[in-house]
């Protein structure tokens, strides 16, 4: 049996095979198992979500200390790149998982869909890891039944056990 080890994302990565997993080492929740290998890409203007490895984290095993580069450059880059994020129809598929209030800023994504929660871990509620969304219905009839919504998570929010 392989030994269960959290690792940060990557596009390698089968998420049928795995377990996604609250970033923090203390908390650890398990918040959902993906049931596809399915991502999609979004990006959303004014929101960032929570990092789950960052930048400045990654430290060389040389710790030369003349050499030390500014890290105000590297968080210089814009944070409304576009990010993977798995989708989740029915909030009940997540194992843990604390969604907000109604949002009240008007933060689109980037088909111009509006952001209507985030989504956050429900043990630490650290976050936010994600969100959720009304998407535009074939009919576009504007019901907002909560039932409807569209949950994304943010695969560089979160840690993934691979399970094979
Ligand atoms: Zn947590």
């Amino acid at each position: 049996m392989a030994k269960a080890t959290n690792v940060p994302y990557n596009n390698t990565i089968d998420l049928s095979k795995t377990l996604i997993r609250c970033p923090f080492a203390k908390c650890n929740t398990r918040l959902i198992k993906p049931k596809s290998n399915e991502t999609f890409n979004v990006s959303v203007n004014g929101l960032d979500f929570l990092q789950a490895v960052k930048p400045s984290n990654i430290s060389t095993k040389e710790s030369s200390s003349d050499h030390v580069s500014s890290l105000e450059d590297e968080q210089s880059e814009p944070s409304n790149n576009p990010g993977s994020f798995i989708k989740v129809s029915d909030v009940w598929d997540f194992d843990n998982i604390g969604v907000s209030k109604e949002f009240p800023d008007d933060i689109t994504i980037s088909n111009g869909v509006n952001v209507e929660r985030l989504i956050i871990c429900s043990d630490c509620e650290r976050g936010p890891l994600g969100f959720a969304c009304f998407e535009s219905s074939e009919t576009g009839a504007a019901v907002k039944d909560v039932k409807d919504l569209q949950y994304y998570l943010c695969l560089s929010s979160v840690m993934v056990e691979c399970t094979d």
